[in-house]
């Protein structure tokens, strides 16, 4: 899952173990409708678009060309790279619409297959609509009748958008927001077809986790077969100032004891997801007699178990996590424990528990000789065959 920072390219960011750009190529190329895929890139982003597209193996799909500096240059990099196939009707998508389903893409084929010169898929307003000035204020409702917000693809002859985008290089207009604004620039025509309100351009943060969650909402209805697995660990206390708890550093007396850092939450977390997958324990995948994990991070134990959940084709729904100490005192924490672990393992909060008791100063607990913790991991994975 996602640990690329919220900075890379919206289109090579994950979305639900698959990058954007592989979900908008896998889309368009759902359709038998299309003949060739020719992906236009970032200059900087060959090594990324190689490992997104790694998987795909249509033939359809073709080696990317690099882009420019706007969105139109980009179109017409890839239109002039489109010359030698000399195809008859070409569409232009935004990587950034992995949700556009097959029947977008047959409108717009069939406009034009109808007679129209550009087909245009768009939403028609319903939304009141207002003009403000810088300040926000508002100067003037305007009238929604016949107004669309367009989507992509537009469908277009090749030889007519080719035409118009070097018209446009030509007299030096690079402005164009898409690319049926240069057909009407050229005075041709262009058709509005039936958009789909799934089929929007990711481009706000918001954007994101909502289609996150859309895909795992997705993902989760598919996968029926419910495992549930419990963890349990206790580490002793030794001489130090603080403890590691679930991914955060807690300020205390003393410190835990281990051959890693000894985060005895994420390790009861981890042998959680071991065992709902049935697959060994924590110290099968990593021996303490192997050396490299002297001192190690246990984030990296938790997201090992993660990726084998993800590599079964699964999803985690749930997990519950119990601390038992007499101290430090948890409560004050747990936000913050609840906040690094759905970080770590790409969940929403709200998918992890973090409850904490003492032992009613019975046995070791009561004694503060440690802590121990157990939890609870409920996952999700596809049935087998
Ligand atoms: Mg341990």
């Amino acid at each position: 899952m996602s640990t690329q920072d919220d900075n890379s390219p919206k289109q090579y960011r994950d979305l639900g173990g698959k990058t954007v750009l592989q979900r908008t190529l896998e889309a368009i190329l759902s359709s038998d409708q299309i003949s060739l895929v020719l992906p236009v890139i970032h200059a900087d982003d060959g090594t990324a678009y190689n490992r997104a597209s790694a998987s795909l193996t249509d033939a359809r799909l073709i080696a990317p060309v690099t882009g420019g500096a706007t969105r139109q240059a980009s179109v017409a990099c890839g239109l002039r790279a489109l010359e030698d196939h000399a195809p008859d009707l070409v569409l232009i998508h935004d990587a950034a619409r992995p949700f556009v389903t097959p029947d977008v893409i047959e409108d717009v084929i069939s406009a034009l297959q109808s007679g129209a010169q550009a087909a245009l898929p768009a939403m028609q307003i319903t939304d009141t609509l207002k003009r403000t000035d810088n300040n926000q204020q508002v100067l003037t409702t305007v009238d929604r009748t016949n107004l669309w917000a367009g989507q992509t693809p537009q469908a277009f002859p090749y030889p007519l958008i080719w035409k118009a985008h070097q018209a446009a290089i030509a007299q030096n207009h690079e402005n164009f927001t898409d690319d049926t604004a240069l057909i009407e620039w050229i005075g041709e025509s262009v058709t509005v077809t039936k958009g789909d309100p799934q089929n929007n351009k990711l481009t706000t943060p918001q954007d994101m986790r909502n289609a996150q969650e859309k895909i795992a909402m997705t993902h989760l209805k598919d996968l029926g077969d419910i495992r549930v697995g419990t963890g349990y660990d206790v580490h002793a206390f030794e001489e130090g100032d603080a403890v590691i708890l679930g991914g955060i550093t807690i300020p205390h007396t003393h410190k835990l004891k281990g051959h890693s850092d000894a985060d005895v939450a994420l390790h009861a977390l981890t042998d959680a997801l071991f065992g709902a997958l049935a697959d060994g324990d924590i110290g099968s995948h990593f021996p303490p007699s192997d050396m490299q994990w002297k001192g190690a991070a246990s984030d990296q134990f938790l997201k090992y178990a993660i990726d084998r959940v993800h590599k079964r084709g699964g999803l985690i729904a749930h997990l519950d996590l119990t601390v038992i100490c007499e101290a430090p005192k948890i409560g004050p924490h747990r936000d913050e424990m609840r906040k690094q672990i759905a970080k770590i393992c790409d969940l929403p909060v709200s998918r992890v528990a973090v409850k904490a008791t003492t032992s009613e100063k019975l046995g070791f607990t009561g004694r503060k000789e440690g802590i121990a913790a157990q939890a609870c991991a409920t996952i999700r994975l596809p049935f087998e065959d």
